[in-house]
C-alpha cells in the first residue's frame, strides 16, 4: 500500500463526503475500488463572492502499491507520498526536582506547561490568582449585567486564562508538530472533534468552559495541585536563582523552578518582577476599536448570492491595509462571527473591549477588532520596560470616563465616525454592560484615529458594504498583545534569574490560545532539559 496526501479536492455545498473517493478516483484516473480515504486532514470553505462557494479538502488516502499515478495533475491538485508522521520532539523523562515546580497562571501557557511536566512525572503546583471557572462565570456575568467588577476574577483573570470568555479560535501560523497534539488533548477534554480538521477551527466559549474544567480534573489526576485565588505577590531570589514565591502576601512556597505564565494583563505582577530585577523591555503592539455589523450583512458580503445556503457557516473576514502616507498599517483581528462584543475591564476605572462567541456562532452580530500598529517610540516614556502598560492604561481610563464612569463603553456609528459627526444616535449593539454615544476621536490618539478612518475606507473597497450606518465602533481595544517582553535566554530561562521560565502571551513570545499553549510546552521542555 502507498499512503498519499492529496489536496485541492472540491465538493459543492450540496455534495456528500461519500463522494470524496469518487472525486479522487476521477482526478487520479484510477478505479474507485483502489482508493481508501483514510482520513480527512483538513476541510476549508472557498468563498470568493462571485463564484459558488465550495468545500476544499486535504485527504490522506491509501492505494495499492502497484497503482500507477498520473505524472501531471490539474492545477490546484497536489499529491505527495506521505512519509513517517512528523515526530513530536523526544522528551527525556526527568527526575523531579526536590522542591515543587510552580506554574504561575492557569491560561493555555500554564495549563499546557503543567500537562507536559505531569506527563514526564513532574506534577507541578499551579497558582492562579483568579477563581475556578464555575465561580468566575458568575463574577463575569455580574460585571456584564450590573457593572460590578471583581478585580481578581474577571475576563482576564481566572481559570483558563484570558481565552475562557472568547470565540475559542484555534488558528495558529506556526508549523509546530505540537499544534495538533494540543488540539487532540482539547478534543479528549470535550472539544468538538472537527477542530482537528477544520482550516479555521474554533470551540466557542460555552464548550471551552467545560473543556477547561475537564483539563483541571485531568491535571489533578496526574498529580498536579491547583490553587485558585492564589496570587503570587512576590518572588524571592537567592544568588540570582529563584528561591520561593509568596502567595497573597503571606504564604511562602519554596521552589527553584517557576513557569511564569501570567498573561499580559497583570500590571501589578509585571511591576513586582521589575522591582525584583527581572529583565524586561518594551515591545510594539496594536490598538484600536471593535467594529460590530449585523452578521447577515457580513454573510451577504462574503458569500454573495449564496449567503442563505444552509451549509455555509456564519461568514468570517480578515482585511488589512498598509497606509504608507500615514506610516501605519491597519488590520482586523480576532473576528467573532455570530458573537458579542464584551467588556473586559481588569482594573478599576477601565474600559477594554474584546469579542466572544458560542460554539454555534448563532448570534445576530459579527464583530472584529480593527487595530493600528503601535511602535515603541509612540509610548510617552520611551524605553522604560513598562511604559507600554502605562500608555494603554491612559486610553482605557479615558474610555471609562467617556463611557460615563460606569463600565459602559464609548460607541459611535461607523458612518458618523467617518463623517466626523459628533452627536449621533446609536442603534442596537451586543455590548454589555452597555454603550454611550461618544465621538471616537475623544478616546484614542490621533495616530490611531487617522489610520482607522483611512483603513475602514480601504476595507470597504475589499468588502463592499463594510461601511454602513448599521455598523458600530466600540472602544477601546488595547489588549491585542503584550507591550512588554520578559527577556529570556536560549535555554528558556529569564535573562537575569535562573529557574524562572517566562512564557506565553505575557512574556511577549506568543499571542492567541494555541501559540501560548505551544510556548508553555516549550518552557516545560526547557525546564526538563535543564533538569536533565
Ligand atoms: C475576550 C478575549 C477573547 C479572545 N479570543 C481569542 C480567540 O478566539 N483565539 C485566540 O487564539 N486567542 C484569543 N484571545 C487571546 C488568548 O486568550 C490569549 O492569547 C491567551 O489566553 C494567552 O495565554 P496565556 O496562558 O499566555 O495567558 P492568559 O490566558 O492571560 O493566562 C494568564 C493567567 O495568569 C493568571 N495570573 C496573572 N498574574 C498572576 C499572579 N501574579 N499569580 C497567579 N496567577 C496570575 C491570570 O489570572 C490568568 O488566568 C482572546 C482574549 C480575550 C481576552
Amino acid at each position: 500500500m502507498k499512503i498519499l496526501r492529496i489536496s485541492g479536492i472540491k465538493l459543492s455545498l450540496d455534495e456528500s463526503e461519500k463522494l470524496l473517493a469518487h472525486k479522487v478516483a476521477e482526478i487520479l484516473d484510477i478505479s474507485v475500488n483502489d482508493i481508501d480515504v483514510v482520513e480527512i486532514i483538513r476541510k476549508a470553505i472557498d468563498a470568493r463572492r462571485h463564484k459558488p462557494p465550495h468545500f476544499v479538502y486535504v485527504l490522506k488516502i491509501s492505494v495499492p502499491s502497484a497503482v500507477k499515478l498520473p505524472v501531471s495533475l490539474n492545477p490546484g491538485i497536489q499529491l505527495l507520498e506521505v512519509e513517517a508522521p512528523p515526530e513530536i520532539p523526544h522528551l527525556l523523562s526527568a527526575s523531579g526536582p526536590k522542591l515543587p515546580v510552580v506554574v504561575m497562571g492557569s491560561g493555555p501557557a500554564g495549563l499546557f506547561a503543567a500537562y507536559i511536566l505531569a506527563q514526564r512525572g513532574i506534577p507541578s503546583m499551579i497558582l492562579e490568582r483568579g477563581s475556578p471557572v464555575e465561580k468566575r462565570i458568575k463574577d463575569v456575568e455580574e460585571f456584564w449585567e450590573k457593572g460590578i467588577l471583581n478585580f481578581q476574577s474577571n475576563v482576564f483573570f481566572g481559570e483558563g486564562g484570558a481565552g475562557t470568555f472568547s470565540d475559542g479560535k484555534l488558528t495558529n501560523r506556526a508549523n509546530n508538530p505540537y499544534s495538533s497534539w494540543v488540539k487532540k488533548i482539547l478534543v479528549e477534554m470535550g472539544a468538538p472533534p472537527e477542530i482537528l480538521i477544520e482550516a479555521k477551527p474554533h470551540i466557542g466559549t460555552d464548550k471551552l468552559r467545560k473543556v477547561i474544567v475537564n483539563l483541571r480534573k485531568s491535571l489533578m489526576g496526574l498529580g498536579c495541585r491547583i490553587e485558585f485565588e492564589a496570587q503570587v505577590t512576590d518572588i524571592l531570589i537567592r544568588q540570582e536563582t529563584i528561591a520561593a514565591v509568596i502567595i497573597n502576601e503571606k504564604e511562602e512556597i519554596k521552589t527553584n523552578h517557576v513557569i511564569l505564565a501570567i498573561g499580559q494583563s497583570a500590571d501589578d505582577t509585571y511591576t513586582k518582577l521589575l522591582e525584583r530585577g527581572i529583565q524586561m523591555e518594551p515591545k510594539p503592539f496594536a490598538m484600536g476599536l471593535r467594529v460590530e455589523h449585523p452578521q447577515e450583512l457580513i454573510n451577504s458580503i462574503q458569500y454573495g448570492k449564496w449567503h442563505h445556503h444552509p451549509q455555509l457557516p456564519p461568514a468570517e473576514y480578515f482585511v488589512k491595509a498598509s497606509l504608507p502616507d500615514l506610516n501605519r498599517s491597519v488590520y482586523t483581528f480576532c473576528m467573532c462571527p455570530g458573537g458579542s462584543v464584551i467588556g473586559c475591564a481588569a482594573f478599576p476605572g477601565s474600559v477594554i473591549t474584546n469579542g466572544m462567541s458560542n460554539a454555534k456562532r448563532s448570534g445576530e452580530f459579527a464583530n472584529s477588532a480593527i487595530v493600528v500598529n503601535v511602535r515603541v517610540d509612540d509610548f510617552a516614556s520611551g524605553k522604560q520596560p513598562l511604559s507600554g502598560l502605562n500608555f494603554r492604561q491612559v486610553w482605557e481610563r479615558k474610555a471609562f470616563v467617556s463611557g460615563g464612569s460606569n463600565y459602559q463603553a464609548p460607541a459611535q456609528r461607523m458612518t458618523d465616525f467617518l463623517q466626523g459627526k459628533e452627536n449621533g444616535v446609536l442603534g442596537r449593539t451586543s455590548f454589555l454592560p452597555g454603550v454611550k454615544p461618544v465621538a471616537m476621536k475623544e478616546v484614542l490618539p490621533e495616530f490611531i484615529i487617522n489610520p482607522l478612518s483611512a483603513g475602514i475606507r480601504e476595507f470597504d473597497k475589499k468588502m463592499p458594504g463594510f461601511i454602513t450606518p448599521d455598523a458600530h465602533l466600540i472602544g477601546v481595544e488595547t489588549r491585542t498583545s503584550s507591550p512588554v517582553r520578559i527577556c529570556r535566554r536560549s535555554d528558556g530561562q529569564s535573562e537575569s534569574i535562573r529557574g524562572l521560565y517566562p512564557c506565553g502571551e505575557g512574556a511577549g513570545y506568543a499571542g492567541g490560545i494555541i501559540s501560548s499553549a505551544l510556548d508553555g510546552i516549550r518552557a516545560a521542555q526547557h525546564l526538563i532539559d535543564n533538569l536533565n
